[in-house]
């Protein structure tokens, strides 16, 4: 079993991101800028969003929180999209999701510019990802992609089982395992909550992405030998630590990782290829590399 390391692998990207930057700054462009908008006090929302802070400094680009409290109006949201879209110094940002229950998130992300729009949720970064165009890619589906390509993992002709259907996770990265390319040529199946009988299908699985928000839901005698894991859930479990809690991903990693030829961990698996992807579409937005 090799783990994929998640951790060493975005820090080496990350380490990329920031040479390229310093080359920028050197030819006297500015440093590329990432805003994110987080709209109430939600803990796993601030915890995420300080961490992309945290990254943003670490590659070298400036950033910035607009903090808005949990009864911001959906105009009020409106107009600071709508600024933050004709602000020439951000190059890209995101709305941290969820939104409170008063606010259309659609609404929202339709609002954004597809061209700043770095979390790739935007109709159109989606349309044109669906279509093998150039876009920005959300990033846990990019990231995914990205540590499958750097371990080098064969993905043509596999069957890949994606447990979930989310907009931000399922549909995207078993969008993106279909198309002619690599990683890629993969023959998806994606399961969700009205799946008959689940382990029929992981149990065939070559390569098996765990997105349901399920703790430890993928257990030992649901796959095969040989399988590639790739655990995307993040559930905080309430514990007795300093913390409070600690993080359980969908597989249930004792029993999996024996059985598999690659696995990822949690914490330190996609998590920080999610956020090094943003890095990377917000340099993209940055270099006005979009051919759109
Ligand atoms: P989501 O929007 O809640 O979607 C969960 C999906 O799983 C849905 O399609 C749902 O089916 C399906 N599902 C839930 N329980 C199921 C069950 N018992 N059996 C079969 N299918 C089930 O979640 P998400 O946003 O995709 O996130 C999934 C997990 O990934 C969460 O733990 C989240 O925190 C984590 N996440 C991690 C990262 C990262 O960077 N590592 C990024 C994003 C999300 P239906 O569609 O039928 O309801």
């Amino acid at each position: 079993m090799i783990l994929l390391d998640g951790k060493a692998t975005a820090a080496a990207i990350k380490a990329q991101i920031a040479a390229e930057v310093e080359q920028m700054v050197a030819s006297g462009r500015k440093r590329p800028h990432l805003t994110a908008i987080l709209v109430g006090e939600d803990g796993a929302s601030k915890t995420y969003v300080a961490n992309k802070e945290k990254a943003c400094a670490a590659a070298g680009f400036t950033s910035e929180v607009v903090r808005m409290p949990a009864d911001t109006t959906e105009e009020r949201l409106l107009q600071e999209v709508a600024r933050l879209n004709a602000d020439p110094d951000v190059d890209g940002f995101i709305v941290q999701l969820p939104l409170p229950g008063h606010i259309n998130e659609s609404r929202v992300i339709e609002a954004i510019d597809p061209r700043k729009d770095v979390d790739g949720f935007h109709p159109e970064n989606v349309g044109r990802m669906v279509l093998g165009l150039d876009s920005f890619v959300s990033a846990t589906p990019y990231g995914i992609v990205a540590l499958l390509d750097h371990y080098g993992i064969e993905t043509k002709g596999k069957h890949c089982v994606v447990l979930g259907r989310s907009n931000i996770v399922g549909r995207p990265i078993a969008n993106l395992l279909s198309q002619k390319a690599q990683p890629g040529d993969c023959t998806v199946t994606i399961c969700h909550s009205r799946t008959k009988d689940i382990a029929s299908y992981t149990r065939e699985a070559d390569i098996i992405i765990a997105a349901l928000g399920v703790p430890e839901f993928l257990k030992g005698d649901m796959v095969k030998d040989g399988v590639v894991v790739v655990d995307v859930g993040i559930t905080r479990v309430a514990d007795s630590s300093e913390k409070g809690y600690h993080l359980v991903g969908d597989v249930a990693f004792d029993e999996v990782a024996p059985k598999s030829s690659y696995i990822t961990p949690v914490p330190g698996g996609v998590g920080p290829m999610t956020i090094v992807s943003l890095l990377k579409n917000t340099l993209k937005a940055a270099s006005k590399l979009l051919s759109y």
